[in-house]
């Protein structure tokens, strides 16, 4: 079975066509700017010399995914003869409210559910769902499958994810802790308990996704009992541009003295804060960990307070299992961050947790970087939310 699996954000779209008999990926492109000038897509498969790029006016969600299908059933540069081998079209939702735990079927009535989940995420699931009514526009046989980035957490106890705020905010608004990264965080742990060989009801084990944006999950015997972000992936962690967790007045405080409201504090948070913020140089890692080896002070309190946070959640989600037989990093930097994987387990050997210098010198390879006497292991684990995407695309639209 062949699945196109899409993430469709408000002016881009990513895609990968997966032949699911050995879930290898066919191939897989972007496409940016949509609905602006300038609509480009960048289209990859293996043996292409380079990548097939098509420049045209794309104005909407539809336009991207006709290009899209142009591409993928290209005769020289695609990787089917005919639309037609294409039998399911897998989704990312990014917020599925208390609403999904699990993917579901497109159906009207899911969409309908979808929609009304757009308040908790007024970016990302309108986008989404453009790639949904797009997708129905042009494929109307073939089933389509929604995965949503919150569900894994749905497993969360009410002790996790509720706020201490008045009650009612939560039964009129939905106010409660719903994490995301679901699909990558479910990925990895059930991964990682394949590489130890055991099976994932056993085992306590920490994901860290670190990337761009950036969250932890405890998963306690394959459940998320706990995860770093909230109501929105603005809590947790430091990230690129994100504050991640601060004194909540702070925000009052700095609406009154910069004369901010509710946009332009909200604006201040999600894009100009994080290590960008902290530092005035980027949200990007590697130009953080370059400006601190040059000596930018800046640039070393923040990679050393991103540490220190993340430090923080491990120890904690340890507390909150009573234990931990893994730690997963995942993720752009998670999986390639040689230094700051190094920096977030230095001084944890109180938990049993030791990295070895040698195994830890990788970049994007699944594997073992603790030593062989740690007791808590350590792994690297590339994550591939595509291909969770496209297994449950095939579980559900059989
Ligand atoms: P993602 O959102 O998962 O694509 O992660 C993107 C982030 O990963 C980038 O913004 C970088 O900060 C980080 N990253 C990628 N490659 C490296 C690297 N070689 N060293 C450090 N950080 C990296």
């Amino acid at each position: 079975m062949k699945v196109l699996v899409l993430n469709c954000g408000s002016s881009s779209l990513k895609y990968q066509l997966i032949d699911m008999s050995n879930e290898s990926v066919l191939c897989k492109g972007l496409v940016e700017r949509i609905g602006i000038d300038g609509s480009v897509l960048k289209h990859e498969k293996d043996g292409l010399d380079g990548k097939h790029v098509v420049e045209v006016e794309m104005k909407d969600h539809k336009d991207a995914i006709k290009h899209v299908l142009e591409a993928v059933a290209h005769p020289e540069v695609g990787a089917v003869k005919e639309m037609s081998e294409i039998e399911a079209v897998g989704h990312r939702i990014v917020h599925g409210g208390e609403k999904f735990a699990s993917s579901a079927l497109l159906t009207d009535e899911v969409i309908e559910a979808i929609n009304e989940c757009v308040e908790l995420a007024p970016l990302h699931n309108p986008a989404n769902l453009m790639g949904v009514e797009a997708c129905k526009a042009i494929l109307p046989d073939v089933p389509q499958v929604g995965v949503f980035d919150t569900a894994f957490h749905q497993s969360m106890p009410k002790k996790a994810f509720i706020y201490g705020l008045p009650h009612e905010l939560y039964t009129k608004y939905g106010v409660r802790r719903y994490g995301f990264h679901g699909t990558s965080h479910l990925y990895v742990s059930q991964k990682a308990a394949e590489m130890l060989g055991k099976p994932v009801e056993e085992l306590k084990i920490v994901t860290c996704h670190l990337g761009n944006g950036a969250s932890l999950t405890a998963v306690d015997g394959g459940k998320s009992v706990d995860t770093s972000m909230g109501l929105t992936p603005l809590e947790g962690l430091i990230m690129g541009t994100r504050c991640g967790d601060i004194d909540p007045a702070i925000v009052p405080f700095v609406m009154k003295k910069e004369g901010l409201d509710a946009d332009g504090i909200d604006k201040l948070m999600n894009k100009q804060s994080g290590v960008y913020g902290m530092t005035g140089i980027s949200s990007d890692f590697r130009d953080i960990e370059d400006a601190a080896n040059n000596g930018d002070e800046k640039a070393q309190v923040a990679l050393d307070a991103y540490c220190h946070k993340v430090k923080k959640y491990i120890g904690s989600y340890v507390a909150a299992m009573n234990g931990v037989d893994a730690i997963v990093f995942t993720a752009g930097l998670g999986e390639n961050g040689i230094s700051m994987r190094e920096m977030i387990c230095k001084d944890m050997d109180f938990f049993g947790i030791k990295l070895d210098a040698e195994k830890n010198n990788v970049r994007g390879k699944e594997r073992v970087i603790s030593t062989d006497d740690s007791k808590v292991k350590v792994l690297l684990i590339p994550t591939n939310e595509e291909l969770m995407i496209a297994r449950d695309t095939v579980r559900l639209s059989k």
